[in-house]
This record gives C-alpha cells, structure tokens and sequence, in this order.
C-alpha cells in the first residue's frame, strides 16, 4: 500500500480511515475522494478528489493521476437508505464496485471492499453464523453486497485482481455519525444519553446484532491489506464481529455510568423487519485464523471510550 485510493472517504468509516492512514501512510500518498465535499476539515487535511464511483472515466484519470496501487472502496448506500431507494442503491453499490473492479484490473491495483452482516437472509443460521452458509438477503442492499462479494472472487479467480474484505457488522463511532444503517441506533444511543440522557430506540428489545467499535474496523483494513496473500482461503467477505447486542444490553451497560438514563421504544417496522433478517452472532473463526483478527474492544470498555469521547464533544 504506497498509494491509497479511498472512495466514499467522508462517510462514518472513510472520514476517520482517512486520518488514520494519513498518519500512517503519509498525507501525500493518501487520496480521498466522495461525491461530494460535506466535510471540509478532512477533505482540505490533505489530497481530495470529488469522485462519484459511477464514474468509471474519472475514477481512472484519478487511479493514473497519483499511480495508486490500492482501492479502499468504501462508497455505498446503506440499508436503511437503499430501502428507499433500491434504483440508487443498485447502481451506486453494483456499478461503483464494478468500476473499482475494473480499474484495478486494469492499472494493477490492489482492492479492499466492505461487505456486511447484510448478506445474510432470515434462512440463514443466526446462531454463530458460518463463515461459508446460506445467503439470502431480503434488501437491496444485501443484495448488492453478495453480489459484490461473488464479483470481487470472480475478478480474483479470473483476472488475478488482489481482492480482499470483511462482512462488517453495526459499526459503533464518535467522530461522524452512520449513514442510514439497520444499526445506527448503536451510535444514536450513545449521542442522546450524553445529550439529554434518554433515548427513543427504534429497534425492538431482544434483538441481537453483531457490532464493533470504530478502531477495530479501521485495524481490520489495515491487518487485511498488510496479510500474506498466500495465506487467504476466503480473500473476500471474511466474517468480522467484536460483540453482540440488542438494545437492552447497550442500555444497561449505559446505565452502569449514567444511572438515570432512560430508553422507551418506537419500533420502525422497516428497519426491524431488516433486524430480525440479521445474524445474532457471526462465527468469526476464519478471520482469526487467515490473519489474525482479534478486536481490542468488548461493549465494557467500548462504552467507556464513547462516553468519554462524547463528553468532551457534546458539552
Ligand atoms: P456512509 O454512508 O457513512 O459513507 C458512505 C460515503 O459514500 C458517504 O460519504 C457518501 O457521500 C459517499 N457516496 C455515496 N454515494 C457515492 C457515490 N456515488 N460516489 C462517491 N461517493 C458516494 O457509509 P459507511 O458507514 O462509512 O460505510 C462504508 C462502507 O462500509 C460501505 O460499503 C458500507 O456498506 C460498509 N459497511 C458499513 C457498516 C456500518 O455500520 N457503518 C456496516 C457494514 C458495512
């Protein structure tokens, strides 16, 4: 990785992969690009690029421009979103990954491209969920994202292409908040228990998601895109979790810190619907097998942080 193409870059995921790889990487050798500049202080900390990933024609003149090896693809619509419009959802996830496919193809590079807990259907097992098992996703954006998983092995067994990814799980962060996700509740409960030390959660008591705090998912690339080739057997769309919950669990563990909070339900049948599709708990076993995953937050100490972080923010 000596230069990094990152798509999407000012959403929850790319806006804090985006410092990070600058540190590590070098500001100069890190290109951050999204459709649109919503963020100027992470877009003018180094190179920025507008970029639609519809594109195919800008994306490469980008690719030629800085000579980069390596694509984090992180441009999507979520699932939340992508129920609302499913047309936008397809074109966005199947075309802008097509073209990532197809530039790197073409220019040698090297891809990392997220899947999610998404891929997996109501007959797929919910208990410990396999890594290889049975995919029938009920959204758009499931939908998009096995067929990316299967497109991104496709251009690996065909074309050689050095694809690599994870099926992220709800990603819990405190710098900017979800796009429009199943599990943004994760997120929104945290904000409103420093805010105004209540929350309506608009996903049902008992239903139990994967989730992960924001610095193992941005390890998770790093570890992924550093790992021996070699050693991959599944390369795309390895199961990644760090800690299972439903709302009550999040809360209770809230309330160990902030004693009066308080949570009341409005359950959006939407997004429940989307919920109970989902996985309890993903079997992560081969990621920690193939390179290594082992995340460093659990919900204890994950919470600690967020309170933190979000104290000193909010005040
Ligand atoms: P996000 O919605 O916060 O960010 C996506 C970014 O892509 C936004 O900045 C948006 O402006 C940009 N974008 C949308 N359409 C675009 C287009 N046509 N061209 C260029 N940019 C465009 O999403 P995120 O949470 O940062 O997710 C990043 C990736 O991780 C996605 O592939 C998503 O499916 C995956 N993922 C996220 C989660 C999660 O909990 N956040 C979980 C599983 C998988």
């Amino acid at each position: 990785m000596k230069k990094i193409l990152i798509t999407g870059a000012l959403g929850q995921i790319g806006s804090e992969l985006t410092t990070l790889f600058r540190k590590n990487y070098g500001v100069d050798n890190v290109i951050c690009s999204n459709r649109s500049n919503k963020n100027e202080e992470i877009a003018g900390a180094g190179i920025f690029e507008l970029l639609d990933v519809t594109d195919g024609a800008r994306m490469t003149e980008i690719v030629k421009k800085y000579k980069v090896d390596t694509i984090i693809h992180l441009a999507a619509i979520l699932s939340g979103v992508g129920e609302k419009n499913p047309v936008a959802a397809w074109d966005v996830n199947m075309n802008g990954l097509y073209n990532v496919l197809e530039v790197a193809r073409q220019e040698g590079c090297k891809i990392f491209t997220p899947s999610s807990i998404a891929v997996f259907g109501p007959d797929t097992p919910a208990l410990n969920t396999p890594q290889v098992t049975i995919q029938r996703p009920t959204t758009i954006y499931g939908v998009t994202k096995v067929a990316g998983e299967i497109l991104c092995d496709y251009y690996y067994n065909r074309f050689g292409v050095d694809t690599r990814g994870v099926r992220y799980p709800g990603i819990i962060s405190n710098s900017i908040l979800p796009g429009g996700g199943t599990t943004d509740y994760a997120v929104h409960i945290y904000y409103e228990a420093i805010k105004t030390g209540k929350f309506v959660c608009p996903i049902d008591k008992g239903t139990l998601m994967d989730m992960m705090y924001m610095p193992d998912a941005l390890d998770a690339v790093t570890q992924l895109m550093e790992a021996d080739g070699s050693k991959l057997k599944n390369r795309n769309a390895f199961n990644i979790t760090a800690m299972s919950c439903d709302p009550e669990i999040l809360a209770e563990e809230i309330k160990k810190h902030i004693p009066e909070f308080e949570m009341k339900y409005d359950v959006n049948p939407v997004l429940q619907k989307i919920a109970n599709s989902w996985p309890d708990n993903m079997d992560d076993s081969d990621a920690r097998k193939e390179w290594g995953w082992n995340p460093k937050y659990d919900l204890a100490s994950m919470t600690v942080d967020m309170l933190e972080v979000l104290k000193k923010k909010l005040k």
